[in-house]
């Protein structure tokens, strides 16, 4: 018998697996939700005698329902499984993390709120006065550092104490902001309390202003066609602009008063100075790919030396074929297929298990933060976002360790939209052949064939784009996520090698 469930809700970056990894150790199983590639996690720890469970919902920037992973989130809350919702902030950036708590305002499930980074914000010299934002709120609010094995007390106390309450976000305020908004009113006056289980006429009234099509398809369903009729009359003109600076605008005033910046201006580290200068910036990136991918050798040569043993193997086995008499169709197909085959797939084992482990690095110390904001931009162009680059750097290179890379990139689609573009790239093996048969076919004109080779791989990545740009990355997700540089962060190796083995199963299975 568990005593409660508890789910962590914040954007990507704001803890919640640190959270949940801490709490539950090893008590934790991780599975997909039910037809959906989105992975799940779910587990339980034991405290003062009492059991709860914990589910890590999937990393989502809003309550929006853009990706399977906003979805999936959004159900889940409202479902009620949960019995509170722990909304997770990143205290070194609250303007921009507290996104999610605006958004969430009006959703009927009880929550609270953690300021997580604590540690962060003090190096910034932020203070956040935790009282002044509690009472502002009306849900219990607490700071701390879940890297902080040590500051875990508070956490147990502030979930109890939000247990007790059960308390709900006060949207009075933000409400007063909507009311701004050009038919608004108007439309919320058709939607009766209880329309839709687990959300408030006002919260519904802001996704159907921002054109959310889940919601306004429930509504269809759910109002009396006359007042349908009369809320599709009103003009959603001003949409998610308009709500979005309503949220910004109830944060600001949240935070005002309640944060005190004792250093002005975060100086930038050396490194970012070139990450961030326009001109050596795309440079710098390009190179740290590079360095990257050789580095990713390391680890990788002793899994794939250790492959050459396959080789001997074959040869004895070649061997005692042969002094057997065995036919060459069959001692080919034993050798050179299954054998043969075999020691490729612990080569590429090994590779993708150095790119993904060095990548994987790279992510949680926060260079691909970097990667992404420099590169957002030009890769927004074709529906991706920074990160993108990278598999496609690497992928000049080798292409599954492009397709193995793509791993660091949040959004499904993006990842699969990347993976479906990089395929297109020309990587070391084609650089060495493509030239070669050229020159043996065309002779002089071996410089015009390799051109027009280029040229066709740019016109399918950019058919490519255009067929399954918009389908797999919905053109809000498009706009550029990254606004404001993370700080650097230690790695927690723990976490690095669970992923890293999790991507080894994936292609285990596949390879099997
Ligand atoms: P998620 O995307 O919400 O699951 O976030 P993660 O739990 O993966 O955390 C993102 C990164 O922030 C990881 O590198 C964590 O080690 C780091 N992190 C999490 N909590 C803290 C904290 O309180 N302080 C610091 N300095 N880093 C943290
Ligand atoms: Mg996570």
């Amino acid at each position: 018998m568990s005593a409660a469930t508890i789910a962590l809700l914040g954007q990507p970056n704001s803890g919640k697996s640190t959270l949940f990894n801490a709490l539950t150790g090893m008590r934790q199983h991780v599975g997909n939700w039910p037809g959906k590639t989105v992975e799940k996690k779910e587990g339980s720890f034991a405290h003062d005698g009492k059991t709860y469970e914990v589910a890590d919902l999937p990393g989502s920037y809003s309550m929006s329902a853009n990706s399977d992973e906003e979805v999936i989130t959004r159900d889940y809350i409202t479902s009620g499984k949960a019995d509170v919702v722990c909304i997770l902030a990143d205290s070194s950036q609250l303007e921009r993390s507290l996104f999610m708590l605006a958004d969430y305002a009006g959703i009927d499930a009880p929550c609270f709120l953690v300021l997580n980074m604590e540690d962060v914000a003090k190096d910034q010299g932020k203070i956040v006065n935790v009282k002044a934002l509690e009472d502002k709120l009306g849900i219990p609010v607490m700071q701390f550092s879940a890297t902080d094995t040590k500051a875990y007390d508070q956490f147990y106390t502030t979930l109890e104490r939000a247990l007790k309450r059960k308390s709900h976000i006060k949207v009075d305020n933000l409400e007063k902001e909507y009311e701004k908004i050009e038919g608004y009113n108007e439309i919320k006056s058709q939607i009766a309390d209880g329309t839709v289980k687990g959300y408030t006429p006002m919260w519904l009234t802001v996704k159907y202003l921002e054109n959310d099509k889940v919601v306004s398809a429930e509504l269809k369903d759910k109002i009396p066609a006359d007042k349908m009729t009369k809320i599709e009359s009103i003009e959603r003109r001003s949409g998610a602009i308009a709500t979005g600076e309503c949220k910004f605008k109830w944060i600001d005033e949240l935070l005002d008063g309640a944060v005190n910046k004792t250093k002005t201006d975060v100086k930038l580290g050396k490194l970012d100075r070139i990450y961030t200068n326009r001109f050596w910036g795309k440079p710098a990136v390009v190179l740290t790919v590079i360095l990257g991918l050789l580095g990713s050798f390391i680890p990788a040569l002793p899994i794939m030396a250790a492959a050459s043993i396959v080789d001997i193997i074959r040869d004895a086995v070649a061997g005692a074929l042969t002094s057997a008499g065995c036919a060459p169709f069959l001692m080919g197909l034993i050798c050179d297929v299954f054998i043969q085959s075999f020691g490729y797939i612990i080569k590429m084992l090994g590779f993708v298990f150095g790119v993904t482990l060095v990548f994987g690095l790279l992510e949680e110390v926060g260079v691909m933060a970097r990667i992404s904001y420099v590169f957002d931009n030009t890769m927004g162009k074709l529906g991706l976002q920074g990160k993108s680059v990278m598999p496609f750097l690497v992928s000049f290179g080798c292409t599954i360790g492009g397709a193995a890379g793509a791993r660091v990139i949040d959004s499904w689609g993006q990842k699969v939209l990347t993976i479906a573009l990089a395929w297109a790239v020309p990587c070391g093996a084609a650089w060495a052949i493509v030239p070669m048969l050229s020159t043996v076919f065309f002779g002089m004109g071996a410089p015009v064939v390799i051109i027009a080779l280029l040229l066709v791989m740019i016109l399918h990545m950019w058919i490519t784009a255009k067929i399954f740009g918009a389908k797999l990355v919905k053109t809000e997700e498009r706009c550029g996520m990254i606004m404001e540089l993370p700080p650097y962060h230690k790695p927690k190796w723990g976490a690095l090698f669970r992923y890293v083995f999790r991507t080894h199963q994936g292609y285990i299975l596949q390879s099997a």
